[in-house]
């Protein structure tokens, strides 16, 4: 059996080497690594993959947020609603621009943003929701789009963990996550469904405007070299991960598909445990299991996790301490932000190794080891 890891990045790899050799080869021949023309190329397939107008490249899916936020116009006290239970990124941009996190409880199922309590988090400063797709399924957005067009708020997608899901509306039409809200943003960190080969990110919107005004503040505030209209950043998407991301991006289909075979074969082995949930499916997203994660009752949560390690098998908590816990958002605590259901999260959920090069034996080991702690 080969050694077992929570993602496989090498033997993925492996199998398109000749291809990506070649294409970072080339962007070394060419010498064009600042906007050469696979950042172009990508871009415009990542726009066709997710059927959304514009697609701007930057550096990481945290600037990806940020970016969004500024383009937005969001100013200093703004409230800005976000589920608790998600990576830091999400949260730590809204505070880093001055603006107002206002943390709101997920559903205990989806582990994505309670659209019931949204409503009640709302205020005249209310200006934003930014739902995250978490672990590769959507959240409501059905709800939270409906909220958001009866209170007049943007919305902006943290798609970094869910790119490729499909979110199927009640009158029948599907699209991407990430197409959905106002801005949608995602990331090319190497672990997540479609990674590089180091750090990168993208921002998408059918918003002409909006796509204008992200574009410039992604480069330095100009749309003419050195003449600077607004205050940005500097935030590129390399070309050479550019030219990785686009050979990976027509086998996003099969990495989607592994992942959820995968996901099935766990679901089996563990689905009629008494003390174990499976990741539970909506009935109008389609996950694409960036984690694999269950939910533990009356079992020792980290107690697994250390007589898996015993045994070489990686297991994650995601998350260990959910934002509003953290001491970074301590001023922005009150007493009433009490999320019970996410602090409950917290210390009973466990992710397993889930990428796309998974085998059977290492499937059939992992699963006998995890049922051989909860049957003790
Ligand atoms: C990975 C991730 C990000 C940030 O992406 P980076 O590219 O690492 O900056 C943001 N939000 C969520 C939910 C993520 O999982």
């Amino acid at each position: 059996m080969r050694p077992l890891q929570m993602v496989d990045l090498k033997q993925q790899y492996q199998k398109l080497k000749a291809e990506i050799d070649a294409a970072v080869i080339g962007v070394l021949e060419s010498s064009a690594f600042i906007n050469g023309p696979q950042v172009q190329s990508f871009t415009k397939a990542l726009a066709a993959y997710n059927g959304v107008k514009h697609v701007i490249p930057c550096a990481n899916g945290t600037d990806a947020l940020q970016i969004a936020m500024m383009a937005l116009g969001l100013q200093p006290g703004d409230e800005v609603i976000t589920p608790s239970f998600t990576y830091v990124a999400t949260t730590e941009v809204i505070a880093l621009l001055k603006l107002t996190p206002v943390f709101v409880e997920v559903d205990a199922n989806t582990f994505c943003i309670d659209p019931k309590v949204i409503r009640n988090a709302i205020t005249p400063k209310t200006k934003a929701i930014v739902p995250v797709h978490l672990f590769g399924q959507a959240a409501n957005m059905e709800e939270i789009m409906k909220i958001a067009t009866e209170f007049n708020l943007y919305v902006i997608e943290d798609n970094a963990q869910a790119i490729g899901c499909d979110y199927t509306f009640l009158d029948g039409t599907m699209k991407k996550t990430g197409s959905i809200g106002t801005i949608g943003t995602t990331s090319f960190f190497p672990s997540k469904n479609l990674g590089g080969y180091g750090d990168g990110g993208a921002i998408m919107t059918n918003d002409d405007d909006l796509a204008e005004k992200l574009k410039m503040i992604a480069n330095h505030g100009q749309k003419v070299r050195y003449y600077h209209e607004i205050v940005g950043c500097n935030s590129r998407l390399d070309t050479i991960q550019a030219a990785v991301l686009e050979i990976k991006l027509p086998h996003l289909e099969d990495y989607i598909s592994s992942r959820r075979s995968v996901a099935s074969f766990y679901d089996k082995a563990f689905g009629d445990h008494s003390k174990i949930t499976i990741p539970f499916r909506t009935p109008y997203s389609r996950h694409v299991f960036n984690q694999y994660t269950l939910i533990l009752e009356g079992l020792d949560r980290n107690g697994l996790h250390d007589y898996l390690a015993a045994q070489n098998i990686p297991s994650m908590i995601y998350y260990p301490v959910p934002a509003h816990r953290q001491k970074m958002f301590e001023s922005f605590n009150s007493s009433n932000t009490l999320l019970a259901t996410t602090d409950w999260l917290t210390e009973r959920v466990i992710s397993l190794p889930m990428h796309t090069e998974m085998e059977e034996d290492q499937l059939n080991y992992i699963t006998s080891r995890v049922l051989a702690f909860a049957n003790k």
